[in-house]
């Protein structure tokens, strides 16, 4: 699960680490309040951001800075009126206007190939770190973490060192990589990310003298949802907003849902046999759509749920359905799809493998009903990439 800038800026403050205040407001007129309380205290630009669960804000025009109230409610209202990758804006982040001196990059990753907490940084920071690690991955360092002790304040400052920090940011630099961390292990999060991570200028409050702090400007954290019933306060934090609709069916529904890139849409009972089945739809040529699991004894009505997902993504070119009977009757199964087909928007081809419990019965049906189908897997996963080639050309 993802979660906003301005709640995964909360989690970093309740660990400890440096992040200026922030208002959220939802209209213009509560980001105008919001920026006249921010200038009243001594500040003389406010930044206002979209909130929406998507990196690069900045570039899309979600990140701006105003010098009035006036000026930060038209700049709101011009945020808010904006759609960033598909995702309309909703709510605006105002905060006092940072005086950046240097941006950096510091994240932290479950990495499941060391099956550590890695923790990245990089002197190139503010921008993508995707492309930073495309063009130029000697640019981040990395360490991984004990996973007893965690960060270790030696590693933190090989980072540090790496990527030219030290003198007087030394020290706050270590705890806020150790910070990190804290907060990955505090609430089960995939990723915690803080870029930029920024030297700031900040003057005394006479305007005699500026002091530099290293402060968390932006912070991105993703939870592990399998991890989430651990944290039943972190739920409060779901952005349905923001929630790609498809996903939020697949909870509704208790079906385990994964988008991918390919053309051909899976329905399958069990993990393990998802997992196979988009296996041999890649030995046959093809590419899975996605990861779906109906799960066990699924009903006609978790089948007619399943098959709108699919459909619902416009890349799907073909379906194949695979199902082995268990506590699952085929022929309840076989009922789902055709209810489903009948008042599905879009025609798409569908190869049906249905085995186990109830399976005549089901062969029945669809053969009736005109469906596909296929005896084995095999013969199921290369129908199913003949089809969606047809449909591609
Ligand atoms: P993202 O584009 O979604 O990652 O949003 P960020 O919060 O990282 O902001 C993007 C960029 O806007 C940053 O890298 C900064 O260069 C700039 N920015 C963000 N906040 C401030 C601020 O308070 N003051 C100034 N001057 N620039 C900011
Ligand atoms: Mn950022």
């Amino acid at each position: 699960m993802k979660i906003q800038e301005a709640d995964a800026k909360s989690l970093l403050l309740a660990q400890g680490l440096p992040v200026p205040a922030w208002d959220v407001a939802r209209t213009a007129a509560d980001a105008r309040a919001a920026a006249t309380r921010i200038l009243a205290d001594g500040n003389d630009k406010v930044v206002v951001k979209a909130q929406v669960l998507v990196g690069g804000r900045g570039k899309a025009g979600g990140v701006r800075l105003a010098g009035s109230a006036d000026e930060a409610e038209a700049v709101a209202a011009a945020i808010l009126a904006l759609t960033i990758k598909g995702i309309p804006v909703r709510k605006v982040l105002v905060a006092p206007a940072a005086d950046i001196a240097r941006e950096y990059y510091l994240g932290a990753i479950l990495d499941r190939a060391s099956r550590r907490i890695v923790v990245m940084a990089s002197a190139e920071g503010g921008v993508e770190i995707e492309e930073v690690a495309r063009v130029r991955p000697e640019a981040i360092h990395r360490v991984a973490a004990h996973p007893h002790l965690g960060l270790l304040d030696w590693q933190a400052r090989q980072l540090a060192f790496g990527i030219g920090l030290g003198g007087p940011f030394l020290r706050d630099f270590v705890s806020i990589a150790r910070g990190l961390v804290a907060t990955m292990v505090a609430y089960d999060a995939d990723l915690v990310e803080v870029n930029p991570l920024a030297i700031v200028r900040e003057s005394d409050g006479t305007g005699a003298a500026t002091t530099e702090r290293l402060v968390c400007l932006d912070a991105k954290i993703t939870l592990d949802d399998s991890a989430l019933p651990r944290h039943p306060e972190l739920e409060a934090l779901r952005d349905p907003d923001s929630e790609d609709p498809a996903d939020a069916e697949a909870r509704a529904m208790g079906i385990a849902f994964i988008h991918l890139d390919g053309s051909i849409g899976c329905m399958v009972n069990g993990a393990g046999l998802a997992m196979t089945t988009m296996d041999l739809v890649k030995r046959a040529g093809g590419e899975p759509a996605n990861f779906l699991d109906i799960g066990g004894g699924a009903r006609s009505d978790k089948v007619a749920a399943a098959m709108r997902l699919i459909l619902a993504d416009p890349k799907v070119r073909a379906i194949l359905v695979n199902i082995f009977g268990g506590i699952t009757r085929g022929d309840e199964v076989a009922r789902g799809l055709i209810e489903a087909r009948a008042v599905q928007e879009r025609d798409v081809p569908m190869v049906v493998r249905i085995v186990g419990t109830n399976a005549e019965e089901a062969g029945r049906l669809l053969t009736e009903a005109r469906f596909e189908t296929a005896a084995s897997l095999d013969e199921a996963a290369a129908k199913a990439v003949a089809a969606a080639a047809a449909v591609g050309s």
